[in-house]
């Protein structure tokens, strides 16, 4: 097994909240507060999507403009002018880590979106969100999530220690163990199609998660493959299915 952090405190129910867990509370995505409920509800994991400002700083938020403001060509200041419809300002990377810091139950769900831009800024993105996790000393609550195959490779090049999934779907599993990622996460369409890859997977040491598993059916499914996280907008659901 390779070398990587961990922390015993954490839960271990596969339960990966998409975003936070937003739905039943009706939290804005991406916010303080879906994180928070994902703590309280004891996930696992709590998943949040990062994109990087025109000015170079690293923010929380799913779509690629904040309240119509495109977030890769927009200084922060200015990303602050508008808030989330609970009052919430956008979150900069230190202050989402700083939150999650607070509790030691529930794993912080990094992902780097792919800029859109170019290969070279989701580079910068990957390199400059191992600075921020490593200046928080969030590592032990970090696993890394993306899209990106290049972004991936940096945050393994900068921290070999850190654990990356990568979730296009556009590898096999003996091509990520061969560059040096911690798992995949993909798509459950993929997964129901190609369930010969979460074997495989699990044979070489790779984790296996999905994503964004919504019905009792996949969930159910992927527990029985063996699935080690199972990302979902209803960790509800899935909390009560795994603690039967
Ligand atoms: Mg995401």
């Amino acid at each position: 097994m390779q070398l990587s952090y961990s922390q015993k405190s954490f839960h271990k129910n596969k339960v990966i909240a998409h975003r936070g867990a937003w739905k039943s509370n009706n939290h804005p995505q991406n916010t303080l507060a879906s994180l928070r409920q994902a703590v309280a509800l004891g996930c696992e994991g709590s998943e949040f999507d990062v994109w990087m400002t025109a000015d170079g700083i690293l923010v929380v938020n799913h779509d690629s403009d904040f309240m119509g403001m495109p977030i890769e060509t927009t200084n922060f200041k200015e990303l602050l002018t508008k808030n989330h419809e609970n009052g919430e300002k956008l979150s900069s990377i230190e202050e989402y880590l700083a939150e999650g810091k607070k509790q030691k139950g529930t794993k912080l769900i990094f992902e780097i979106k792919p800029s859109k831009i170019s290969i070279s800024r989701s580079e910068e993105v990957a390199e400059k969100s191992v600075l921020a996790v490593k200046k928080m000393k969030a590592q032990k609550w970090v696993d890394y999530i993306t899209f990106s195959y290049e972004g991936g490779l940096k945050v393994i090049m900068s921290d070999p220690k850190a654990n990356v999934a990568y979730l296009t779907g556009d590898k096999t599993p003996a091509e990520l163990k061969e560059a040096g990622f911690f798992g995949f996460d993909y798509n459950i369409g993929m997964l129901r199609k190609n369930p010969h890859w979460i074997k495989e997977a699990k044979d070489l040491g790779l984790t296996v998660n999905a994503w964004t598993v919504n019905q009792e059916e996949d969930m159910r499914w992927l527990l029985e493959m063996g699935a080690d996280f199972i990302t979902t907008d209803e960790p509800e659901l899935l909390l009560s299915i795994v603690q039967k």
